[in-house]
Parts: C-alpha cells; structure tokens; sequence
C-alpha cells in the first residue's frame, strides 16, 4: 500500500481540536494560532519542503505513520516543536519567525557559497540547479531557495527525529521545544541527557534531510543513468548543500570561548557546544552517508560548510571579527572556525570526553524511550 501523503489542510483541521496540541502552543509560542496553507507564499513554499520530510519520516515508522503529522505557527518566535497529544499524533511545529530569520539569511548565505565552493558551481548539476527560480516567498535566488529548503528539512527532520526515536518516554510533558528558557535550568546529569537526545535528533534529522535533498535533487536533474563521474559529482553537490544548510541551526549563535571545565555543571551551557555537537554530527552524516566521495572530499566540505556558517555568525567590529578579517587579509583558510575557537575546540581531547559522556548519558535513558521505527 503506498504511504498516504501529508496533507496541511487535513492536519490544520486535527489541530484546531487537539487541546494537547493548542496548550503547548500556548505555552512555548504565546499563541495557538496556526497557519492556513494560504496564508503566505513563504507559508505555501515551506509546506512543500515540510510534507517532503514528513514523507521520507513516515516511510521509517513500523507502524501508524500516519501519527506524523505538521503545522506551522503563527508565532514571530524563531522556534521549533515536537509535541506528543493523548490522541497519539506526532506533531512537528515549525514556526513562521524562524522561516523568516532563514529565509532572511539564505540569499546572502549562498553568495557566500558560491565563493567558498567555487569548482562545485561549476558543477553540471548546480548549473542547472540555478537556473530553476527562486521559491516564492521572499526569495532572491535558487540557490538561496535550495539553502532554505535544506535548512528547514533539518529542522523538520530533527523535530521528526524526537519523535521516531520516541523521545516522549524522556520529555513526559508531552512536548519539547528548540527554544525553551527551562531546557537551560537543569544541570548536570539533565542536561547531559538532554544534549544527548539532541544528537540523536540531529543524526535522524541530517538523515531526513539527505533523504529529502536526494528526492529533491534527482528529480530536478532528470539524469537516468549516473556515470561514476556524474555520481561523484551529485554527491558533492548535495553533501555541500546538506551540510551548510544544516549549519544554519547555528545561525542565531555568537561562538565564544568555551570553558571545559566549567561544563556541563553551570546553568546556562555556552551555545557553542550545541553547535560542536552538531557540526560533528554532521561529519558522521558525511561519513556515512557519501560513500562516492574520497576522505578528502569529504573533510573539505565538512569544514567549508562549517566555515562559512562560522563566518556568518560572526558580528561586526567584534574582537573575533578582528581576528577574522585579519586571517582573511593573510589567506589563511579556514579562517572562521579559527577566529571563532571552533577549530580549537574541535580538536580539543575534552570534546571527545565530552562526546563519550552523551553516549554513557544516552545508554541510560534508552530503556524509557518509545523508537517507532523497526528493530
Ligand atoms: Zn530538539
């Protein structure tokens, strides 16, 4: 039987009678209020990319796939929901204020790309991936739109993630939010729980997203017969692609110096080891996930990605900002992820510490945790 297709209309009507759904709403977005699929055509363009990844999540579950189920806030929060109703949906909510703040930051994000991977847009593929237009909705250019649609199927993807990895058996009050003043409160073993759930949120949500851009992209090359050449190629287009738009996750964050010792007792963890985290996600996703492309391939763009999103997060006039323009003046590539300590920090021994710490953490609260997928 072929797997129904998610329908925002049909989902918008569960919705506005789910009261475990409106109160999480309420509750992390100040408003219930959801989005029409008419309501906007940023709201029209991110439902596509959505029921994209709802898809690909709902081919993982074993059973009931129809329980995945989305909407889209009304909120200006820049947030993302995973919440779990007592009539046994799985809902992703995704709201309008962090489409925007992506959307506001793709055009720009992918000029910047094409100056950091100048041989891959010389690429068969991302010629004629440029020469598709722009999303509507606020778009200036297609690879600004493939950028977007990349960034919000990994954010969908991880909201799906929390739920086919069954994380309700942790987050007991049916919800759990990206953005959330009480998932900084907690210390110690807590937090170290919750990073990992994290983690595991983002390998499901690279995964979802590969998944996607796959479809995606093999459908707009119309290619039937890959050569070892074309193939190779392909996948560097999409690891590029799968990799900076993932990255954007960090966007919203000022790396800074990062205090091992200090981790994770203090009670308001610096961000950066969020983005630590998930940057080496995103290398095991290449990893294992691009098996065309030599070691080589591989580091580079896993560390450009990187690089180029450090580079955006960096503000004017700053004393990282210094050190950037002055590594940029010398040559010295990469010359964000040095500015910022995220080359340091990578490299250094305790975040390897710190990684085997989420799995330990990760082990002990498998037992409590509901996976709908197989095995
Ligand atoms: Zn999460």
């Amino acid at each position: 039987m072929p797997l129904p297709r998610h329908d925002f209309s049909a989902s918008l009507a569960l919705a506005h009678d789910d009261t475990d759904l409106r109160a999480q709403l309420v509750k992390y977005f100040k408003t219930d209020a959801l989005a029409r699929p008419d309501e906007s055509d940023l709201v029209n363009s991110t439902m596509d990319v959505i029921n994209w990844v709802v898809q690909q999540a709902r081919s993982l579950y074993a059973s009931e796939p129809t329980r995945l189920v989305a909407a889209i806030s009304l909120a200006s929060a820049q947030n993302a929901l995973a919440v779990w109703s007592s009539s046994r949906r799985d809902w992703i909510v995704v709201s309008v204020g962090l489409m925007e703040l992506l959307r506001n930051a793709v055009d720009e994000l992918g000029r910047e790309f094409a100056r950091t991977f100048p041989e891959i847009m010389e690429t068969g593929l991302m010629q004629r991936l440029q020469s598709k237009p722009p999303l509507r909705g606020g778009f200036e250019t297609s690879l600004g739109s493939f950028l977007y649609f990349s960034a919000l199927a990994f954010f969908a993807g991880h909201e799906a993630g929390h739920h086919l990895a069954g994380h309700d058996g942790y987050y007991v009050g049916g919800a759990h939010a990206e953005q959330s003043a009480e998932a900084n409160d907690a210390a110690d073993e807590t937090w170290l729980a919750k990073q990992a759930l994290e983690r595991e949120a983002d390998l499901i949500g690279l995964k979802l997203c590969r998944m996607s851009m796959t479809k995606l992209l093999s459908q707009l090359w119309e290619v039937d017969q890959y050569s070892v050449a074309e193939r190779r190629s392909y996948q560097r287009v999409l690891a590029a692609l799968l990799g900076t738009g993932a990255m954007t996750a960090a966007l919203r964050i000022t790396p800074r110096q990062i205090d091992w010792d200090d981790l994770p007792s203090r009670n308001h963890p610096p961000a950066v080891i969020r983005v630590l985290t998930l940057a080496g996600s995103m290398s095991r996703s290449i990893n294992e996930g691009f098996s065309d492309l030599d070691d080589i391939s591989r580091k580079w763009i896993r560390l450009m990605s990187l690089e180029l999103v450090a580079g955006a997060t960096i503000n004017p006039g700053t004393e990282a900002d210094r050190v950037y323009q002055a590594r940029l003046a010398r040559g010295g590539e990469p010359a964000a992820v040095r500015a910022t300590g995220m080359r340091k920090a990578l490299h250094d021994p305790r975040f390897h510490d710190y990684d085997a710490r989420l799995d330990a953490a990760l082990a002990s609260i498998k037992p409590r945790l509901r996976p709908r997928t197989v095995g």
